[in-house]
């Protein structure tokens, strides 16, 4: 079967990663229940940033935030090498912009997860992500952000749902933690 995957925030804890960076940078010790109770993607807010702001903040911190030492969801490495190991077909799909494209490839590798080249996507807008998944004709597609999975629905797709406090509208099958993914899907 053919699995895609989204990666920051499906795959990886970016936005929690992203929330010690700012700690650091901004010299705020904020908890991370604070963290636990932001319901939407974004992380600024609590920083006292505009979103004005917080986009500048986030765009100057990408790198950072993308290359250095984000943690991979507990099991979520070894479900994916586990998929790989039983013949499936593994696609990531990453809005990460362009220029960022090949080095995330090469982290993800070095994360351990397994990655094929011509299997690896990214530089497209959240909308646009519908096009690479229906061409790709996948069984079953990963992601974190309501405004990737609202453009799905038509599709024959499978979806996954990866629980995050903002997408708690969302009614489809849903994993909170990596260990509930063989139990949800047929293969
Ligand atoms: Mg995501």
């Amino acid at each position: 079967m053919r699995f895609g995957f989204d990666i920051d925030d499906t795959l990886i804890n970016l936005r929690e990663h992203a929330f010690q960076i700012y700690k650091k940078k901004l010299n705020k010790d904020l908890s991370l229940d604070v963290f636990h109770a932001l319901n939407r993607v974004e992380i600024h807010e609590p920083f006292g940033l505009t979103d004005e702001q917080g986009k500048d903040m986030w765009k100057s911190s990408l790198k950072e935030i993308y290359f250095t030492n984000c943690p991979a969801f507990p099991r979520a490495i070894e479900i994916i090498t586990e998929l790989d190991r039983l013949g499936h077909e593994i696609y990531y799909i990453t809005a990460r912009p362009k220029e960022h494209g090949e080095r995330t490839k090469r982290w993800m590798k070095e994360q351990g997860f397994p990655v094929i080249d011509d299997r690896f996507f990214y530089g497209m807008q959240d909308n646009e992500k519908i096009h690479i998944i229906k061409d790709l004709k996948l069984d079953y597609y990963v992601d974190d952000k309501p405004a990737v999975l609202n453009t799905l629905t038509e599709d024959p797709v499978k979806l996954i749902v990866k629980d995050q406090s903002y997408n708690q509208d969302l009614e489809m099958d849903r994993i909170v933690s990596w260990n509930d993914f063989f139990e949800l899907v047929n293969i």
